[in-house]
């Protein structure tokens, strides 16, 4: 149904990498036990969650191909996942006092602005001009543009709130981002973190079929550092669904093209993680 692709990984390009949960293995024996299946989104092929051994990237392979991927947008995305309109606005409150802790003020433009809670919200508070940019069409009251290529102003600050994960291309994506912001512009960038405390949430609705990507702390800074910003702050903050980073970079001439090593220890530890929580989920499910 849906062209599928083998991916690198997007930030080494190393194609060394280990399962960490294969939703095909697990819908197998669930059914063979006989337990009702936990699928959302039915038109996906699922694919495995690996991470890579070079650099710790987590991503799903195979994966729809980029022009699949924006017809799944445009048709079926929000057929699987209805859109939870009170999450947004705990997303949008939450994102608007990060800036306001980091002392950051200006222009804003939401990417992946869904229903428009976040610009409507602080233009309310601080009178700034706000845009958005969203494939899937809603009413609003500011200018909102269906692609980011359309866009013809520069910023102060970009929003990316939990859109990253679902992008097929993250590295040109941030590359474009960049190219709407002033010189002195910043984004900010929330994603799930994959070293969640997965007590509270189900591991399949944490690896979603829509969630191309998992970062951690330490694959999104060097995502967005490779991509030309320099980080001011990453931090964790708990959310409905767990723990999300925050990560706030700003504009940088210098690009520094450095990725540190993940390594096989780093994997072991990450896989143990994920088994011991599919044991207390059995336990406590
Ligand atoms: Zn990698």
């Amino acid at each position: 149904m849906y062209d599928m692709e083998i991916p690198r990984c997007e930030l080494c390009g190393s194609k060394n990498e280990v399962v960490i949960y294969d939703k095909n293995e697990i819908a197998k024996k669930r059914k063979l036990l006989g337990v009702v299946l936990y699928n959302q989104d039915k038109s996906i092929i699922h694919g495995r969650n690996v991470v890579c051994v070079n650099c710790g990237l987590s991503y799903i392979t195979p994966r729809m191909t980029e022009k699949r991927l924006d017809h799944f947008y445009k048709i079926d995305y929000r057929k699987a996942y209805p859109s939870h309109g009170d999450t947004k606005n705990i997303h949008s409150v939450n994102a608007i006092q990060y800036l306001k802790n980091n002392n950051v003020t200006g222009s804003l433009i939401d990417i992946g602005c869904s229903d428009g809670s976040l610009p409507r919200k602080y233009r309310e508070l601080t009178g700034e001009y706000v845009e958005g940019v969203e494939k899937t069409h809603n009413e609003y009251d500011f200018k909102v543009s269906s692609d980011i290529e359309l866009v013809t102003e520069k910023f102060d600050i970009a929003t990316i709130l939990n859109t990253l994960e679902h992008i097929h291309s993250p590295r040109s994506f941030i590359k474009k981002v960049r190219k709407i912001l002033k010189p002195n512009g910043k984004i900010l960038i929330t994603v799930p973190n994959l070293y969640n405390n997965f007590l509270n949430i189900h591991l399949d609705g944490f690896f979603s079929n829509a969630h191309i990507y998992n970062f951690s702390i330490k694959t999104i800074v060097e995502l967005v550092t490779i991509s030309g910003f320099e980080v001011i702050a990453a931090d964790l903050v708990n959310e409905s669904i767990g723990s999300k980073i925050y990560l706030l970079a700003k504009h940088s001439e210098n690009i520094n093209n450095s990725i540190s090593k993940f390594g096989e220890e780093a994997v072991k530890h990450l896989l143990a993680r994920i088994e011991a929580t599919k044991v207390l989920q059995c336990i406590t499910k």
